[in-house]
């Protein structure tokens, strides 16, 4: 079989495997009973082991599929796009799994599946037939198992693989300082290396120098900087030029945002770069200017930075206009990116010397180091294969700073990873899921599961945490998401009772079993958070309410009821836990008049309640089509975030529409308000326009046209054909036509 696989491997493009992927094979990656950890430095070739060890899967069984599970989903579909290249035409079939989280989607007949922790959670969620195929999983980045926010999905969900199906986990990870540890856990042979492709020397850096230090923290080599002119007063500058002059390229990790474009604002390359640069990097300000029809603010800022060989990168950004960026950078046109440590966690974008400016960051509310193990990842990104004789990793010293404290960032052993289990988000969600998929039963396999959690594994003790659980269960009890049998054989939520001292009491706790109701089982499988789940339809429950109360009181007064409750449905989703962060509020004044006027019927009288009205304030001007760009400076956020929030409230308005049909409310008003909302939040449109936005191609600006010439639907495109072509163009309106011939509507 390595035979075979070093083939494929060869055809290709891979001449000769590297030292810490023969090491992996020689200790067993090819026995499919040997689960394996790999701790081995960014860049170094961890996804070609993944690859290895999905091929030796498939390829002696067609029937078997193999899991690539990485953290973020622009991640998975570049991997999608690799593997797919690499491998469809040895009639492997690869797919890509990062959709809706209520879609099932038929992935019967792929090999290959790529996705993420989260989807893959969800499809497990809604039973799907075909996980009985998978033999293997590959986790790439699996010490994210430690972050707070994710880290508690990706631990119940190899919690799961390693007790309920019989699969080899081969886990990805970068330096850890407890690999040992997590492998015990994973019950996995461990490999660590600290094998590189290209050598990396770790300095300090200041304006004029930088010192060099060796593994044990001394300097080994003092490099003076020359001195170069700069207007704009990046204190950065030096090293940047530096690099740059020498044929390199810089990666600048900021702690935000903010700085990252800043940072990229100070500096200007341009006496510095030959024509030809100056003229293909003026052609790729154009593309990031052309890509919307209005450019945003910090899309000109963005195509302004990159006429200097200078850009940004950050989640604040579109994701086109991120490709863009790297596409620009890996070709050696732009040679500086100020990007936040995001970036270090995925897309392959190495450079010469990779710099970090900041040891800190914000992190709600509070300055808080960042850990070394994220620091190394960036500074890991220096040394580009065939390119350059060495990286460069440099963490950035300025008059504040302690040296001491910079270098051990450079050496000695990297912090240890540990559950996050027991973040309650998270934590709620996996318990009312286990008992919907009769994980969990009753109080023994409850118990059960959690023993074999690496929370457990780590801490010994779980009584802590199944303390948390209890909390959890009586919530999913009372909201009817769960029900309870106490020992005498009927389920049922029973209410809690008082003794005279204000403690709790009800039955026997060990004889407890535990049974999902419909309303839960919708919850689990919509993937929401069970208290946003509580807190939609309570407020689903409240807008029937007022609207009955309207009809005898008028209370509503001048609401037209439609935008009414369209609003208080934005209003309520903006009300969940996925919802977060809230945009900031400048000042309670603004816009005081539509404030008050929603304050009074949406009954909110405190200030984080006005966190909500804004928010869907957002949603609402997105959906009646007022101009990003307008939009974005109104709210003050980036283009990123908007994207954000509507790729969640997509979702969250679909889950309420689903739960609304559970609880059967049944109110004419709501119906309607609910009905094509989704789709209007994707594309940011009024209602009017919702027939021409389910055609393929056609999307807010060109439903728009054509809905202002009086096409206003299928029918009409049909009739008006010539029209269409004028509005517009060609080459588009052939592609509608052909759309419907082949009558593929989109329907919702
Ligand atoms: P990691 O996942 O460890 O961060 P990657 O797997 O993305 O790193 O590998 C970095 C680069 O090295 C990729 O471009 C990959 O194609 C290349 N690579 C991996 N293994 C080999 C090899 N044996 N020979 C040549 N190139 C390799």
């Amino acid at each position: 079989m390595l035979q075979k696989i070093l083939k494929i491997l060869e055809e290709n493009g891979i001449k000769e495997l590297r030292p810490p992927q023969k090491k992996v094979l020689e200790k067993g990656l090819l026995d499919k009973k040997k689960n394996f950890l790999i701790s081995i430095p960014t860049a170094s070739g961890k996804t070609l082991i993944g690859e290895i060890t999905l091929l030796n899967h498939i390829l002696e069984d067609r029937n078997k599929k193999g899991l690539f599970i990485v953290p973020l989903k622009a991640l998975a579909s570049e991997k999608y796009e690799e593997f797919k290249k690499k491998y469809e035409k040895y009639g492997i079939k690869v797919a890509l799994s990062i959709g809706d989280y209520d879609e099932e989607e038929n992935l019967e007949g792929y090999n290959i599946i790529i996705t993420t922790a989260e989807k893959l959670d969800s499809l497990i969620r809604h039973k799907v037939k075909w996980i009985k195929d998978v033999s293997v999983v590959v986790i790439d980045e699996i010490h994210l198992i430690g972050d707070v926010e994710r880290g508690g999905t990706l631990e119940v969900l190899i919690t799961k693989l390693k007790s309920k199906y019989n699969v080899q986990i081969v886990g990805l990870s970068a330096t850890i300082g407890n690999p040992e540890e997590l492998a015990r856990w994973l019950e996995a042979e461990l490999v660590v290396d600290d094998w590189r492709p290209v050598k990396l020397k770790k300095g300090v850096g200041y304006k004029d120098k930088i010192l060099f230090i060796g593994e044990d923290g001394e300097v080994v080599e003092e490099y003076p900087l020359k001195i170069y002119n700069n207007s704009r007063r990046s204190e950065l500058f030096n090293l940047v030029v530096d690099c740059v002059l020498d044929g390199g390229s810089v990666l600048i990790f900021c702690n935000s945002k903010k700085s990252a474009v800043n940072e990229s604002r100070k500096l200007d390359l341009k006496k510095y770069l030959s024509r030809e640069e100056l003229k293909e990097l003026k052609r790729i300000k154009e593309e990031i200017l052309s890509i919307f029809d209005k450019p945003t603010e910090i899309c000109k800022t963005l195509a302004e930075c990159v006429g200097r060989g200078v850009a940004f990168h950050h989640a604040g950004l579109t994701y086109e206009h991120r490709r863009i960026v790297e596409g620009a950078f890996r070709r050696r046109i732009i040679k500086v990116i100020c990007c936040t440590p995001t970036l270090s966690m995925g897309v392959n974008v190495p450079c010469r010397r990779a710099i970090v400016k900041d040891l800190k960051r914000y992190w709600k509310g509070k300055t808080v180091p960042i850990p070394k193990m994220e620091i190394l990842q960036c500074i890991g990104r220096a040394g580009r294969p065939n390119l350059d004789p060495y990286g460069e990793g440099i963490i950035y010293v300025n008059e504040r700073m302690n040296v001491k404290d910079v270098k051990d960032y450079l050496v000695g052993p990297v912090e240890s990873i540990y559950s996050k289990l027991s973040y309650p988000r998270i934590l709620r969600s996996h318990i009312l899921s286990l008992i919907a998929l009769e994980d969990v039963k009753d109080r023994e396999s409850l118990e059960n599961f959690i023993r074999s959690t690496l929370y457990a594994h780590q801490y010994g003790n779980i009584s802590k945490i199944l303390e948390d659980i209890e909390e959890i269960i009586r919530f999913l009890e009372f909201s009817r998401f769960i029900s309870v049998d106490y020992g005498d054989g009927r389920y049922r939520v029973k209410m809690l009772t008082l003794d005279g001292n204000g403690i709790s009491i009800r039955g026997d706790k060990d004889k407890e079993k535990y049974k999902i109701t419909p309303l839960g089982r919708r919850i689990s499988e919509l993937y929401i958070d069970p208290l946003s789940g509580k807190v939609i339809i309570g407020e689903l429950k409240k807008l029937n309410k007022k609207l009955r109360m309207n009809e005898k009181t008028g209370y509503l007064g001048n609401w037209d009821l439609l935008d009414y409750s369209t609003f208080y449905i934005l209003y309520l989703i903006s009300k969940t836990s996925e919802m977060l962060p809230l945009p900031w509020i400048r000042s309670c004044e603004e816009n005081f008049f539509f404030y008050e006027a929603v304050r009074r019927d949406i009954d909110i009288d405190d200030i984080e309640s006005l966190k909500y009205i804004k928010n869907a304030m957002i949603l609402y001007d997105w959906i009646n089509e007022v101009p990003e760009d307008e939009l974005l400076e109104k709210y003050n956020i980036e283009p990123g975030i908007l994207r954000y929030k509507v790729e969640q409230a997509k979702w969250l308005v679909y889950a309420t529409g689903e739960l609304y049909k559970i609880l059967n409310i049944k109110n004419r008003v709501i119906s309607q308000a609910l009905e094509g909302l989704k789709i209007r939040i994707e594309y940011g449109a009024s209602k009017e326009l919702i027939d021409l936005l389910k055609i393929k191609h056609i999307g807010r600006t060109r439903a728009r046209k054509l809905y202002n010439a009086g096409i206003k639907n299928i029918q009409d495109i049909v009739d008006n054909y010539q029209k269409v072509r004028s509005i517009l163009g060609d080459k588009i309106a052939k592609k509608i036509l052909q759309e419907l011939m082949s009558s593929d509507v989109i329907t919702e």
